[in-house]
């Protein structure tokens, strides 16, 4: 309004008289000049479409980074889109967003029913840009709020990608290298967690199991049996699915029992301490049973024992598998992979898929970073006296 004010003042002023010299040509020429902007569709904003009246008003925004929602996939106005054509606009690209939104719901209601039948039952679940997952958690407190299960499918679902984010960040790789959508499993009865994960993960147990490499899932029990509280939940979700994420990336390979547990652990453990600063969550058969070395505080933990002397050495810990790491050997996994991912950014992504591709630890390590276990040893304790707190 402001800007287009002088316009018209001028306009005003001079537009009768040159209007009356030049013609009707002169009045369009100022219009090219200075365009009044189109007017702004109060409904919508002029964002082109509404939260669909179907659902409660609040439950809309949520949909907004989801692909597919089951609460709302049924829905015969939004077509489980959770908006709708704004009426009173043309938008144009909003249309087309919407049509092809609307498209993969219908997709992926298709893709993801395939749970449905593995369960004999229907499933609540959602799909963002690279995760699909089910929830079958009802309620959990969420800070100072209990939240439902609708909601929290929402706010895992989007805390699974900004992980993603992270990780892709992190290792500097290539989003389109991780292929297919990983998929989640959160369930509340230990019988579903058991039969789940020997369906999608292909071994049946109580606690956690993955599906690692080309295809990829995660099933875990969430009930306060085995999580006392959304944030250890949310950690345990972090660490594991960075497993899948590492596994997945091209060429996809477990290198879990192929002594590339110090990277693959210590990437896990190195988002952990990324997003809540501690690190309480390891990858052996008894994962379970609340290990906890040094209150988590793992940089603080490192760097004390580097200082004393007393770190397990990195030629000891570059020959385990996952399932043989030893707790201070976790911890010195989480900080070599820290170390090397700022060392040079981008080369642990490569050393990675070195080891995906079963290149040797040593030779993969001096392939890409030029370094031995030894030198690796010197460089890393120095790194970690310079740059770790001491508490
Ligand atoms: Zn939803
Ligand atoms: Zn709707
Ligand atoms: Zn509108
Ligand atoms: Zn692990």
């Amino acid at each position: 309004m402001l800007r287009a004010a002088p316009t018209r003042f001028l306009a005003a002023c001079l537009g009768p008289l040159l209007a009356f010299v030049a013609g009707a040509c002169w009045v369009m020429d100022l219009g090219a000049q200075d365009p009044v902007p189109a007017p702004v569709c109060k409904p919508c904003k002029s964002s082109g479409v509404l939260p669909c009246s179907e659902h409660p008003k609040e439950e809309s925004a949520w949909e907004k980074s989801a692909r597919y929602c089951s609460y709302i996939a049924d829905c015969g106005l939004c077509k489980g889109v959770g908006f709708i054509d704004c009426r009173d606009c043309e938008n144009a690209a909003s249309d087309r967003e919407w049509m092809e939104r609307a498209r993969e719901v219908a997709h992926l209601g298709k893709e993801l029913a395939a749970f449905d039948t593995q369960m004999g039952r229907k499933l609540r679940k959602a799909a963002s840009t690279h995760f699909s997952l089910v929830w079958e958690v009802d309620s959990l407190k969420v800070e100072k709020r209990i939240l439902g299960a609708h909601e929290l499918t929402h706010l895992y679902l989007d805390r699974l990608e900004s992980l993603f984010a992270v990780y892709i960040d992190k290792l500097k790789a290539r989003p389109g290298e991780i292929v297919k959508r990983q998929r989640v499993f959160v369930w509340w009865l230990v019988g579903d967690q058991r039969e789940a994960s020997l369906r999608f993960c292909q071994q049946g147990s109580d606690n956690g199991v993955k599906l690692m490499g080309s295809e990829s899932a995660y099933s875990v029990c969430g009930n306060r049996q085995f999580f006392t509280t959304d944030e250890r939940l949310h950690r345990n979700l972090v660490h594991s699915v960075t497993h899948l994420l590492f596994a997945h990336e091209t060429p996809s390979q477990w290198v879990g029992n192929l002594k590339g547990g110090w990277a693959e652990e210590g990437l896990a453990h190195v988002m952990e301490e990324h997003f809540f600063g501690i690190c309480d969550n390891y990858c052996y058969e008894e994962q379970n049973t609340n290990n906890d070395f040094k209150g988590g505080k793992w940089k603080v933990a490192v760097r004390k024992m580097v200082a004393e002397d007393k770190a397990p050495t990195v030629s000891d810990v570059l020959q385990r598998n996952t399932d043989q790491l030893k707790l201070p050997e976790h911890a010195v996994a989480m900080s070599l992979v820290d170390y090397l991912l700022q060392r040079e950014p981008g080369k642990f992504d490569l050393l990675g898929k070195r080891l995906r591709a079963k290149v040797a630890v040593r030779e993969a390590l001096e392939g890409t970073f030029g370094l031995t276990p030894l030198t690796l040893e010197t460089a890393w304790k120095a790194w970690v006296l310079e740059t770790y707190p001491k508490q």
